[in-house]
């Protein structure tokens, strides 16, 4: 590998490792650790490309202000890139968000803008409306808007998907590729990739349970109602304006459980510290795969690290707590008064 000039070229070109010890049934998976993004992302790609496409157009001049609703992945990898080229840079984070999000978030230079966690969609106070207020009322700033801006899906159409597609050229290609949606970015831009350049690939949803999209994919009904989940970053409640599922083939919906026991296995399995859909997007790999009756090349996004989880899902007191795990009945004293 040779020496990178700036952090911003460490983005993306990510490796792919093949799972040995996971039990895939017939077929083979292949893990993408998008967690080796210097920000810890899939999220690092869009930052850089929504940032530099908006340059090119000139939506965004030197030193101008770019502003965001996000307290996730997203919010990292534009805090990089952002301070990298010397744009100011305001994040309008709900208050429920944990605090070590937003310590990280304003250690990368990021202006956090607090607002309230219980309104919805529509009202002022909204994170992703009031994110919009803010970009409207200050001069020269330009407003990210992931799940409207189409140079998101287009870091995959032309970043992620043609790297999978090269890597992948060694182990005879791909016969399908497991994500999740969150801004449907991934999904999307994949899926355009693939259907120009590898139409025989099947594209798998992996969702948590009580969003939306499960039901959307395999019966084609819209719900109006969806229920919470713990797993972050993906699932949906309603359908990102940038989405586009018609090739999608199959969704599965996977539980919290599932999904936190999904990312320990990896761990312990294959080394891999994956984030909380990473477990979501391998136990629908799983499925998919002891569904099959040929061997097939299966590639799993790992979409972030597991470092944010560790006092959650990596954690078994926080695991038992939730009733994830079954508490030890023997060893630790904090067991006994816990
Ligand atoms: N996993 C994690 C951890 C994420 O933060 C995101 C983005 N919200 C996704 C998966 C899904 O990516 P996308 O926004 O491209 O649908």
């Amino acid at each position: 590998m040779p020496i990178a000039n700036s952090v911003l070229d460490l983005i993306g070109n990510t490796p792919i490792v093949r799972a040995r010890n996971l039990d895939t049934g017939p077929c083979t998976i292949y893990l993408k650790l998008e967690s080796q993004n210097p920000g810890g992302s899939i999220k690092d790609r869009i930052g850089l490309k929504m940032i530099e496409a908006a340059e090119a157009r000139g939506d965004l001049k030197p030193g101008a202000t770019i502003v965001e609703g996000t307290a996730g992945n997203t919010g990292l990898g534009l805090a990089l890139v952002a301070r990298q080229k010397g744009y100011k840079l305001v994040l309008v984070v709900p208050d429920k968000m944990s605090r070590e999000k937003i310590f990280n978030l304003k250690a990368m230079g990021a202006q956090v803008v607090l607002t309230r966690s219980d309104v919805a969609k529509g009202h002022p106070d909204y994170y992703q409306d009031l994110a919009e207020r803010i970009a409207s009322e200050t001069p020269g700033a330009y407003f990210i808007n992931q799940f409207g801006n189409p140079d998101n899906p287009a870091a995959h159409e032309h970043g992620t998907g043609p790297e999978i597609l090269a890597q992948m050229a060694e182990a005879g290609g791909v016969d399908a590729i497991v994500f999740g949606c969150g801004s449907s970015g991934t999904m999307t831009g994949l899926s355009r990739c693939f259907a120009e350049q590898s139409p025989g690939t099947e594209l798998i949803l992996a969702d948590p349970v009580g969003s939306i999209l499960t039901e959307y994919i395999n019966e084609g009904t819209l719900s109006d109602k969806s229920a919470s989940w713990m797993v972050e970053g993906i699932g949906e409640d309603f359908l990102p304006t940038i989405s586009d599922f018609t090739r999608v083939k199959k969704a599965y919906a996977i539980s919290d459980r599932e999904s936190f026991l999904t990312a320990r296995e990896l761990l312990e399995k294959e080394g891999v510290l994956g984030g909380s859909s990473t477990g979501t997007l391998l136990a629908a790999a799983l499925k998919y795969c002891r569904e099959q009756t040929t061997p097939k090349n299966v590639l799993v996004l790992v979409p972030d690290t597991g470092n944010k989880y560790l006092s959650k899902m990596y954690n078994d007191y926080w695991m038992a707590d939730n009733g994830f795990l079954e508490r030890e009945r023997h060893g630790d004293l904090r067991d006994l008064i816990g």
